[in-house]
């Protein structure tokens, strides 16, 4: 009999949104919506196409580990040093990456009920307990509950501001105090894959608490993430990073895979880097079509979260059903893991949140 680690045995599968094809294919639909994983409807940058054809061909030879030239252009645009930046196979090899450093069988992994599951995920796979600080009734998140559930075994905090599914985000007096207040022995993970659409909003910059400019706010120990998955259209390449001091990058190169970051990837997101404008449209048109969304489901008498990022939650009577009816009529939503009432919708382009709001009507 083969043994594996017991704990194991806690661990769930993460199910990802259902892909396009297998919807066409297994419900025999031609025309099939997409708003599951929070991509970005618009594509992505022309620049990135181009880039893309012309060193399609050069996939031959192994990608560089360092990320030479991305890493230059990424130092540059977020003004941060370039030994402070670690590039992951989406941002979601780098929290795998922290949890694998970070957590063992003796410590506790932190988090707010219902953040990213991928938290939970690989906190359990390295073994640790997970403690979830619940949430106020509206969703909302008190910061100070967190520092309250701190104990010695506690060695990692993760926090999604805005928080994925409930699109809740805490602003940045909050966060101002939080910092002040954490201790020096623990790590705290800031995961700002939405950081584009909230930024303006109130919310903290959170590499302004890696490498505080402000001598109020005391340097702890933080890393920062964000993904060139969502404003910047690139799931599909995989490429994301974190921002934290030199010793941490230190620490987390370790156990970073040599090639982990395809040249692809890298020579996507330096070319995506370059095209704001494509962000900046991608953001407005997120806007429009959160204020259509809105009006949509409050018009059909909806509850939802007010939202920070690409996503909305609303509420349900039989979140199963539900999103088995909108899937039969093509459009392909999550149910929002923590929010057994609730379903989450991506914002998609003007159309494809019509095509959302009309198949509801038809399915409850
Ligand atoms: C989408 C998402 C990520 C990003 O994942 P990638 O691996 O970079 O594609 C990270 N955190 C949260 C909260 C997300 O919703």
């Amino acid at each position: 009999m083969l043994e594996y680690p017991k704990h194991l045995d806690e661990v769930k599968v993460y199910k990802p949104g259902k892909p396009i094809e297998e919807v066409q294919r297994e419900l025999g639909l031609k025309e099939v919506v997409k708003l599951a994983s929070n991509e970005n409807p618009f594509g992505c940058s022309l620049f990135v196409k181009k880039a893309i054809e012309k060193e399609a061909l050069h996939i031959n030879r192994y990608p560089d580990g360092g990320a030479f030239y991305l890493r230059e252009e990424l130092s540059k645009f977020l003004e941060v040093p370039k030994e402070q930046i670690i590039f992951g196979n989406g941002s979601n090899e780098i929290i795998d990456m922290i949890a694998r450093v970070f957590l063992d069988p003796n410590s506790e992994a932190l988090m707010f009920e219902g953040s990213f599951v991928v938290y939970e995920i690989v906190s359990k796979i390295a073994g640790a307990s997970v403690k979830k600080v619940p949430l106020e009734c509206d969703f909302s998140r008190n910061l100070e509950n967190l520092l309250r559930n701190i104990t010695d075994k506690t060695k990692v905090i993760f926090i999604d501001n805005p928080c994925n599914p409930t699109g809740f985000a805490n602003k940045k007096e909050e966060f101002d105090e939080f910092i002040k207040n954490l201790p020096e022995n623990v790590l705290l993970v800031l995961d700002e894959a939405y950081f584009e659409y909230a930024k303006g909003h109130g919310v903290p910059d959170g590499i302004n608490y890696v490498n505080p400019i402000n001598p109020n706010i005391p340097k702890k120990n933080i890393i920062v993430l964000r993904t060139f998955s969502k404003a910047y259209g690139l799931a599909g390449l995989r490429i994301g990073y974190g921002i934290a001091s030199k010793k941490i990058i230190e620490i987390l190169e370790k156990v970073r895979q040599p090639f982990n970051v395809n040249y692809l990837a890298q020579v996507a997101a330096v070319e995506a880097l370059k095209d704001q404008a494509f962000v900046k449209f991608s953001v407005e048109q997120n806007e429009v079509g959160k204020e259509q969304l809105y009006e949509g489901l409050e018009r059909k008498g909806y509850t939802f979260a007010p939202t920070y990022g690409n996503f909305i939650m609303f509420k349900v009577n039989d979140a199963q059903e539900v999103y088995n009816n909108l899937l039969r009529k093509g459009v392909i939503v999550r149910p929002a893991f923590g929010f057994p009432d609730y379903l989450r919708v991506s914002i998609g382009t003007k159309e494809e949140n019509k095509k959302f709001l009309q198949a509801l009507d038809t399915v409850c």
